[in-house]
């Protein structure tokens, strides 16, 4: 180390500390990396890759980036999941003789990315904590990028399986573990599989109690009761790590990070990961897209708070009664006016993302243009809060109500940024007229130094007499005077000569330099000056974080409001009627996002009733393609909408609160796992059978398929007898299945109904009408629905004859007294010809014994042939 020059020697000892990060180290207007992370960058972002101290036998690989377009490197990186620690020099090269101090400013990480060029408008972007000890687990999530702060602890049998459900939620971009939880292998086999985030280890050691010290400093509050978490050492650990995670990763103000809010998982209604993924509720199973999910349906929100405001709910439905109440009334009350929702809506549009921009402010890397962003949004809120006056239902009475205007804030900025400011921030032209005295001093002696000299050049050409005489700036020798050769008699004596130019010569006089000096002086001046008020009107606002933070809030849910109330209208939803009857009964219901995906088509509407009592689990059965899915999730997505305090896809809806919504789909294509089909649906059947209540609601798509037909029909049978079961469960379930033998269980067993999908038969062909109708379906039609796939027809018509073969042997067994049953046989050998043709290996055994001349064979060479012909078997 002591041979590196005292440069590469002050590197190296910040790089000892940022080993996991591309340390970004300030060189003058370059950012460089060196040794292994100038490989790393080269390589990643595409830049040349040099050596410092090149043949010195020291040579170190380095690269760099200019600071001017440092962010675009930098966000790249991130994307691609890397770390960057970004080095700043802190002291004025200018005023150091040696070597200039450096320190580490900020490390930017995907959890803590406050650009806007790397975040979605509409998503949040979260780093989460997750603590663990033998009693639980504490889970805890920030959004730097909108101060969002939420804390929780997670315990009781299923608390692993409740950090799981939390994480596939919020879907982190980055998360920080502790030792325990990196030896819970179903979690980190959890994160692994289904997410994708860059994990960080909380620091070691950590305590409680460290972790409530910085909470209590941060929010500077004598202790943790306002924020409901004062009882909950692991919400409070797991809060306290990201907090301290921030500190040594941010190095600035968190103001905006101003609360911590405790939630409970019981709050909201449960959704296991699979249910998210099976119900698409914000993306689709197939290709994780926002278009064809539930969310994509219902966002009409006009801003990004609103739309994430909106998924947040999608995301989060609600048990209590009365909240979900609230957004329904408030819902429909908007339904009913629609001139204030247009208005709601015009004005909304202009609002840009205020709580990213906050963010930015407190951050200081707001320029003048956020704030002239932020001023156009705030300029809104008088005319919300009159709009808002109209309406009536409590949610909307409380938003106007609280709905701070902020007219002081939209002022300050108002009076003092400039329209049109540039993205810079130390070239001036920032500061309005008439907003500092003295910074109007400086910009009028500029204005009056730059006229004197535009006067200038008159009066000197009325003094010499030159009537070509010219007065010019340029960048190396400032003002001067401009006299051509042909006039150099008439050059006055308090001229300097200055320059030769080979027409004419250049002078100055000492007036000119005076002034020369004044104009740069003040400009020089003015620019500082605006930089620094300007960071002062930035720190103003920054003081009122906490009521633009609100107000930021109550539009976020008026978008999201104004948005379901949109839908309603448009897709011609009703409002449900909620009750404690335990019933669930929809007239006409539609499946919100099939019906919306249809071009041609007609949705065809169902209706639905599951109680406690006659009809608590259905048993669907009928054709493939028949929509048997489409129906049990419509159900699901009826419920849940209403639970959000949406209306509904149907004529009329009587809806019941459930606690969970539980499904079951399908073989979840978990091969990356590298668990068998049939264990990963176990789990999933285990899971609902373990956690499901009466008041769940259950949906099966299919139980069973993975193993051997009477497996999974025992399987499947003791299923439904468990769930429909009140003293085991009796949830409400809706149960798509294949194996007809179940639907002897609507006999067997109280509660349990058949239903199957009306299907009309035109000649040969057949029709699905995808009416839900009571009983059980008596073909399966998979035929006709292979021919619709597109089974060449020969493959089909054979298919239709075997399958007639087979359907008339079954009732020749149940009819046939015993006489017959020698007839059967001979029959059964004349078709096993057949059948022969389809089996392959069989058949060539079987014709090959046939054609054996038994009597011409030694016993050893009978013994061969036998074994040949096992071989082939
Ligand atoms: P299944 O589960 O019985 O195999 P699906 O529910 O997947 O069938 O439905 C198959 C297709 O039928 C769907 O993709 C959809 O296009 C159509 N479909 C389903 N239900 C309806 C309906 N109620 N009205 C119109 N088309 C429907």
């Amino acid at each position: 180390m002591s041979d590196l020059t005292p440069l590469m020697q002050q590197y190296f000892s910040i790089k000892d500390n940022y080993q996991e990060e591309i340390l970004f180290f300030r060189l003058g207007d370059f950012y460089e990396m060196f040794a292994k992370d100038a490989q790393i960058a080269a390589r990643e972002l595409e830049l040349t890759l040099t050596a410092r101290n090149k043949g010195s036998g020291e040579e170190t690989p380095m690269a760099g980036v200019p600071c001017k377009s440092a962010e675009s490197y930098i966000a790249q990186l991130i994307e691609m999941g890397y770390k960057v620690a970004i080095c700043e020099q802190v002291e004025d090269p200018k005023a150091t003789s040696g070597l200039v101090k450096r320190e580490v400013v900020r490390v930017v990480t995907p959890g803590t990315v406050v650009n806007n060029d790397l975040l979605e408008d509409k998503d949040n972007n979260y780093l989460a904590a997750i603590i663990g000890n033998q009693d639980g687990f504490g889970f805890a999530v920030v959004d730097v990028s909108t101060g969002e702060f939420v804390t929780t602890q997670l315990d009781g049998p299923t608390q692993i399986n409740k950090v799981i459900d939390e994480l596939s939620r919020i879907n982190p971009a980055e998360i920080l573990l502790d030792n325990k939880v990196e030896e819970t292998e179903e979690i980190i086999e959890f994160i692994d599989n289904q997410l994708n985030p860059i994990l960080s280890k909380t620091k070691e050691g950590f305590t409680t109690k460290e972790a409530y010290r910085l909470l209590t400093d941060q929010f500077d509050v004598v202790n943790l009761e306002g924020f409901g978490c004062e009882e909950l050492p692991l919400a409070i650990q797991a809060a306290g790590a990201i907090l301290d995670f921030l500190v040594e990763t941010q190095k600035r103000s968190l103001n905006h990070i101003n609360q911590l809010a405790t939630y409970s998982t019981t709050d909201y209604m449960v959704l296991d990961a699979n249910t998210r993924r099976n119900l698409e509720l914000t993306q689709t199973m197939r290709d994780k897209s926002k278009r064809g999910s539930l969310l994509w349906v219902l966002d009409q929100t006009v801003t990004a708070m609103g739309g994430r405001k909106l998924k947040k709910w999608v995301e989060q439905p609600l048990l209590e009664l009365d909240r979900i109440e609230y957004r329904l009334d408030a819902v429909e009350e908007i339904t009913k006016n629609i001139f204030a929702k247009e208005e709601l809506k015009e004005l909304l549009t202009e609002v840009y993302d205020i709580e990213r921009l906050l963010g930015k402010i407190i951050y200081g890397s707001a320029n003048a243009r956020d704030l002239i962003s932020l001023k156009s949004s705030l300029h809104i809120l008088p005319e919300v809060k009159e709009v808002l006056d109209q309406f009536k239902t409590p949610k909307l009475k409380k938003l106007q109500d609280n709905l701070d205007k902020l007219e002081d804030v939209a002022c300050l900025i108002e009076n003092s940024i400039k329209e049109d400011p540039p993205t810079t921030l130390t070239e001036g032209s920032i500061i309005k007229k008439g907003y500092d005295n003295q910074l109007d001093e400086l910009l009028e002696a500029m204005e009056n130094g730059k006229q004197w000299i535009i006067d200038l050049q008159k009066q000197e050409r009325e003094r010499t007499g030159i009537s070509s005489l010219k007065v010019g700036h340029n960048k190396v020798h400032g003002y001067y005077i401009e006299v051509t050769k042909a006039n150099l008699d008439a050059v006055p004596e308090d001229y300097v000569r200055k320059q030769t130019l080979s027409n004419s010569e250049r002078y100055i006089t000492p007036e000119l330099k005076d002034k020369e000096s004044v104009i740069l002086g003040a400009q020089e001046n003015s620019k500082e000056l605006e930089y620094k008020l300007f960071v002062e009107i930035r720190d103003k606002v920054a003081q009122e974080t906490e009521r633009i933070q609100k107000s930021a809030t109550i539009l976020a849910q008026l978008d999201a409001l104004l948005s379901l109330a949109e839908v309603a209208l448009n897709n011609d939803y009703t409002k449900p009627q909620l009750n404690t009857d335990d019933q669930i009964d929809i007239e006409a219901g539609r499946h919100p996002v099939v019906e919306e995906m249809m071009e041609e088509e007609v949705f065809v509407p169902n209706d639905t009733y599951l109680d406690q009592q006659s009809d608590r689990f259905g048993i669907i059965t009928g054709p493939n393609m028949s929509g048997k899915s489409t129906y049990m999730r419509q159900v699901a997505l009826i419920v849940l909408l209403a639970q959000i305090g949406s209306f509904v896809p149907a004529d009329k809806a009587k809806l019941s609160i459930v606690d969970r919504i539980f499904t079951r789909v399908g073989a979840s294509d978990d091969l990356t796992t590298g668990q068998s089909t049939f264990m990963v649906e176990m789990n999933e059947v285990a899971n609902i059978l373990n956690n499901a209540t009466a008041n769940s609601l259950i949906i099966l798509d299919e139980v069973g398929r993975g193993t051997s037909t009477y497996d999974g029909l025992s399987i499947a049978w003791a299923v439904t007898e468990y769930i429909s079961n009140p003293e085991k469960i009796g949830a409400k379930s809706l149960f798509a299945t294949h194996y007809h033998e179940l639907t002897e269980l609507e006999e067997r067993l109280p509660g349990v109904r058949n239903y199957n999908v009306a299907v009309k038969e035109e000649g040969d062909d057949v029709v699905f009408l995808h009416k839900i109708i009571p009983g059980e379906a008596n073909q399966s039609y998979g035929i006709e629905v292979a021919k619709l796939a597109g089974v060449p027809s020969e493959v089909t018509n054979r298919s239709k004859e075997i399958l007639d073969w087979l359907e008339e042997e079954e009732d020749k067994k149940v009819t046939e007294d015993t006489n017959q049953s020698q007839k059967k046989e001979n029959q059964i050998k004349e078709e096993a010809g057949q059948l022969a043709l389809f089996q392959g290996q069989t058949s060539e055994v079987v014709q090959k014994l046939s054609k054996l001349d038994i009597m011409s064979l030694t016993p050893l060479e009978a013994m061969n042939k036998l074994h040949q012909l096992q071989q082939k078997a």
